[in-house]
């Protein structure tokens, strides 16, 4: 993708249902010889974003993806991953007004659903105008890309067969990536069947994503941000919570394979009071993470099997810290498939589509 890039830094931005995701493009050798202004506004945003890891109660940069000496439009540069919660988008526009961010572009690419919803307050606030991009495709662009720039993007989990000892394996996904499927799980999910970098479909979804996960545990455990259901998750224990083929077999049904720790019906011990009063939040959490993970790797090995894909990439925000969501998603597809399919991983999760739109960054 040839990406020309018309003045300097510059971002991308994909505004979704939960979380805005910004990638920021800091050029190597940057000559700061604006006007006065201008060197205001560059000076002040490069130091507010490099030198703050948190921004308010929602905002971070994750270090851990900074991508160094990128080429990108023909000039090397550093990328940064940013995000905050959307329900902040007024504050980060007030916050962007302050340091004076409109000197730095007056075109922003953006995607994501929020880029037409908030597109008249960047306008309005910022006098900044977003030029808007598909999301799904702009997810593809940015798999792509980071693939082609990045080491050891792509990754799967080893030992399935005992999930506590799995670890993560790098992956040559530039190899041969087609055909294949991504599952992009963010607060809903979208699955997409990839014959090229151009050339892709959406072959499915669901409405149970992330945001349900999140929703539902909210409401079930009081809990109230992603990282504090995860670490709930963690200690919890969903068998208490899900009924089981052993519960109401004894043991496995083995004329159709199934193993007894197999889940027979997600939450089903719930309708016991005295199965209620034995469970604590952090199994409630944890039976929520694992029946909305098993309810979109289902759905994703049937959009495999159909369209006789092998490798099927998982990435979206529900994935961020959440090795227990990645573990089974691995184990599911693997087990289902009687192990002819593998579910690959990509680590930076979320941010493709703000990517995606970074490269669409033209003169
Ligand atoms: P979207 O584009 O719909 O916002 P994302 O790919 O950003 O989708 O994923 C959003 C999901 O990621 C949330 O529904 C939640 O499950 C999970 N998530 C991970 N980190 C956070 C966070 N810090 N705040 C809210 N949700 C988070």
């Amino acid at each position: 993708i040839v990406v020309f890039l018309a003045r300097l830094p510059c971002f991308g931005l994909d505004i979704g249902g939960s979380l805005v995701k910004l990638v920021y493009f800091e050029p190597c050798n940057l000559q700061i010889n604006r006007n006065g202004q201008d060197k205001v506004g560059l000076e002040a945003i490069q130091d507010f974003i490099k030198s703050n890891v948190n921004y308010g109660e929602t905002g971070a940069r994750d270090e851990r993806l900074a991508m160094e000496n990128v080429v990108l439009g023909g000039r090397k540069g550093h990328l940064h991953f940013i995000r905050f919660s959307t329900d902040v988008v007024g504050k980060f526009l007030l916050l962007a007004e302050e340091l004076n961010a409109s000197v730095l572009n007056d075109k922003v690419c953006a995607t994501g659903g929020g880029a037409f919803k908030f597109e008249k307050d960047f306008k309005e606030i910022l006098g900044v105008q977003l030029v808007k991009y598909d999301e799904l495709e702009c997810i593809i662009h940015g798999i792509h890309f980071i693939n082609s720039s990045c080491v050891n993007e792509c990754y799967y989990w080893n030992n399935l067969h005992c999930l506590e000892k799995s670890e993560k394996v790098p992956y040559n996904f530039d190899l041969n990536p087609y055909p294949y499927i991504v599952v992009n799980i963010g607060s809903g999910v979208s699955i997409l069947f990839v014959e090229s970098a151009e050339k892709f479909s959406r072959i499915s979804g669901t409405s149970l994503g992330g945001g349900t996960f999140l929703g539902l545990c909210c409401l079930l455990t009081g809990c109230s941000s992603f990282d504090e259901a995860l670490s709930m998750a963690e200690e919890g224990d969903s068998t208490k919570v899900d009924k089981l083929v052993r519960d109401i077999y004894g043991g496995d049904y083995s004329k159709f394979g199934l193993q007894g720790d197999t889940v027979a019906s997600s939450f089903g011990k719930m309708c016991c009071e005295q199965n209620r009063s034995a469970v604590s939040k952090n199994d409630l959490a944890r039976a929520m993470l694992i029946t909305i993970t098993n309810n979109i790797g289902s759905i994703a090995r049937m959009c495999a099997v159909n369209h006789k894909v092998e490798c099927v990439v998982f990435v979206g925000n529900f994935l961020r810290c959440n090795t227990i969501a990645m573990k089974l998603l691995a184990y599911a597809m693997d087990y289902w498939s009687k192990g002819t399919m593998k579910a690959l991983f990509l680590t930076h999760e979320g941010y493709f589509g703000a990517v995606g739109a970074l490269l669409e960054l033209k003169t």
